[in-house]
Formats: C-alpha cells, structure tokens, sequence
C-alpha cells in the first residue's frame, strides 16, 4: 500500500520508497497527487514532487479539522465471502438527508488506532447514489488485510456502530457520454463496477446505458471469491447489452467456467469487438498534437484493483494501441 502520508499544502509529496514511483513516472505521480489531494494535478507539483521515505496515513488534527467529517451508522452487513473474510456494509448517515457522489467515487474513513493516532483509509463506494429518502445510504465492500487496521476494524463492527469519514472524493467515474466500456477487477475492486453498473441499469428508472455495449470482466483466485456474482449474473440476463465474465486463477476441478487472468479474456473482447467493427489492431496512434478536448473514443476501460492487476491490463490495452485517455483506473495499493 503506498501510505502517502499526506500531500502539504505547497504541493509537496511524500510517498515511501519501497514504493517509489520512477521519478519519470509522471502519471503515477498525478495519480497519487489527484487521490490524496482530490483535485487534478497541476503540472507545477512535478518538479517538487520529493520522495522522502516517510510511510503513514495518519491524518493530522489539522488536516481533519479543514474536512468535513460525517458520522455513518452500520446498518446491514453480510459476510459475502467465508474464504477471504469480505464483507457487504450497508451505511445510513443520520446528519444528512442526502449524501451526493458519482458512481466510482470513494469516502476516507477515519478511526483512532491503538495510540489515539487518527488513521484514514479509503474505500470505493460500492453502490449508485441512492434516491428518495434513501439518498443518505452508501455500500462498502471490505475484505480483511492479515495485520491490517482499518480493514479489521471496519469487518469488526457490529450493527448500529458508527465510522466517520469525509468524501465523496476521486475521479474514478464513467466519461459522459456513456461509450461502450469494459469494466474490469479484481477482489474488493469489484465495487465500484457494483456502483456502476447500479447507476446505468437501475432496477427501477430508466436505463442510462444509452445501448452501448458494458462488460464486466471479474478476475479472483477461487470461486467463493466471486463477490456479488448473482447480483451481476441477474443483470446480464435481464440486459442483453450487459456481459458479464468471470475468471478464476486458481479454479477448483469442478469449475466449468473461465479460468486465468483478468487481461487474457479482456484482450478477447478487444479482438473480437474490433473483428466485429472492421477496425485493425493495433489501432493507428492518436496525433500527440490533438488537444484534449478534440479527443473522443468509441470505447473506455475503467479498471480496479491492486497495483499489479491494474499495470497488466494496462499494458495489453496499450499493445492493442489504446490511448492512455481510454484507460482509467484506481490501484488500492
Ligand atoms: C481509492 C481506494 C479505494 C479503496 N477501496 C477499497 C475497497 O472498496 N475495499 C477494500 O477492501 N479496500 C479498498 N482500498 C484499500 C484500503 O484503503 C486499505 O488499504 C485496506 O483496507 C487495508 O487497510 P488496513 O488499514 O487494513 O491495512 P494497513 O494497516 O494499511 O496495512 C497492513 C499491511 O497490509 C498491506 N496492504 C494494504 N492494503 C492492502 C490490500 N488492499 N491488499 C493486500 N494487502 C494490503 C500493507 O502493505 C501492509 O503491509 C482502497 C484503496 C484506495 C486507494
């Protein structure tokens, strides 16, 4: 987990080295920059982007005391998976009658450790926002680290506990307009494709997912593991232009689905769409000269979970001449 300890007001990042980002590694860095700071980088913090070593997300009083920090009480909780101790929230915030965020966004929760130090940690908020006098609910869904604080903390709280955080904050949403999109996770970082699945195909209302073709490519090891699979089991058989794709890495005999990684069956997708459409592959390289605003894709992919997954999906994309604009992603590590 890269414990960037916090971005100083100036600008100034501070991230450990053992995680270290090349110093080249410019996205990396707004990356950081943007998920910390929850704003965009301005390309000024590059150059005083210093890397110091310093490993810890402890907020500071002075830090918390400038947000905006909500109370949330625990409403439901469901254990979704034995095997890797995951866990479905289901939160209610008392103080506010709604509670607005993007689908894909996450909330910081904030809780003191054992030394009173204030810990904050992020996590995806796991469904759409919700209407009518639901509109102050949000999911979580939380798997148990081995040693970890906050993911025990949170898989050890009882119903009717509170947890406070602020947010919404991120950028990791659907472009507008909607394109055809290929979601694509791993573990916990199925839940942001949760959210945004819910926001395109709600159960009630209309659909948003303007025709475009939306798969959802869910890679983990063992079956169980599979969090919410009947959920988007039921939605790609009640909306023919949703597709949902599991994989398992280290399927059980008795497993008739697909198996490997979340990149092999993505690149099917990519062949076989292109295939479909006539395109050839790799696909021509975008002028460097167009500005941001002139570029507009027929396809994105918004992919989520830890660093190692997320840098190989990146790279097939990339092979298959994906502009990096197409590829958006949050790493949880
Ligand atoms: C934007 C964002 C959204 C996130 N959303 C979610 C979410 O929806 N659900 C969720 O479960 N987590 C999510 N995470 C990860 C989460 O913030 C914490 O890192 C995770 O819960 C572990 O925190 P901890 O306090 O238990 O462990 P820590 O005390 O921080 O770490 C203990 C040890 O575990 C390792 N570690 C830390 N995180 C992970 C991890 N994710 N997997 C394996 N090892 C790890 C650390 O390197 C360290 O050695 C998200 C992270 C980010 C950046």
């Amino acid at each position: 987990m890269p414990h960037v300890s916090r971005v100083w007001r100036h600008g100034i990042l501070f991230v450990p080295v053992p995680e270290t980002p090349a110093r080249t590694d410019v996205s990396r860095i707004t990356s950081l920059y943007a998920t910390y700071c929850h704003r965009p980088a301005h390309p000024s913090i590059l150059p005083i982007a210093l890397f110091f070593g310093i490993i810890s997300s402890v907020e500071t009083s002075a830090d918390l005391a400038e947000r905006t920090l909500y109370t949330a009480h625990l409403e439901k909780k469901a254990c979704i998976s034995e095997s890797a101790q995951c866990y479905h929230f289901e939160f209610v915030i008392d103080e506010l009658e709604s509670f607005p965020f993007i689908s894909g966004q996450f909330i910081s929760a904030v809780a003191p450790d054992a030394n009173g130090k204030q810990q904050t940690r992020a996590y995806s908020i796991a469904s759409a926002p919700k209407e009518g006098k639901s509109g102050n609910r949000f999911d979580l869904c939380v798997n148990r680290v081995e040693g970890g604080f906050f993911s025990n903390y949170l898989a050890d709280l009882s119903i009717g506990a509170t947890v406070k955080f602020h947010g919404p904050h991120g950028h990791f949403v659907l472009k507008a307009p909607v394109t055809d999109s290929i979601f694509i996770a791993t573990g916990t970082g199925i839940a942001p494709m949760r959210a945004y699945a819910q926001w395109l195909f709600p159960e009630s209302g209309e659909d948003r997912s303007e025709g475009k073709e939306i798969w959802c490519v869910y890679g983990t090891r063992h079956e169980p593991d599979l969090y919410y699979q009947e959920e988007f089991e039921a939605l790609a058989a009640r909306k023919p232009n949703f597709h949902y794709v599991s994989t398992l890495s280290r399927a059980d005999n008795g497993w008739t689905g697909l198996r490997g990684y979340v990149q092999d069956h993505v690149a099917t997708i990519v062949e076989e769409r292109a295939a479909k459409l006539g395109q050839t592959l790799p696909l021509p390289a975008v002028d460097p000269a167009t500005p941001p605003a002139e570029l507009s894709f027929d396809i994105h992919s918004y992919i989520c979970g830890l660093n190692n997954m997320v840098a190989g999906v990146r790279e097939k994309l990339s092979s298959y001449g994906w502009h990096r604009k197409q590829i958006i992603f949050e790493r949880y590590d």
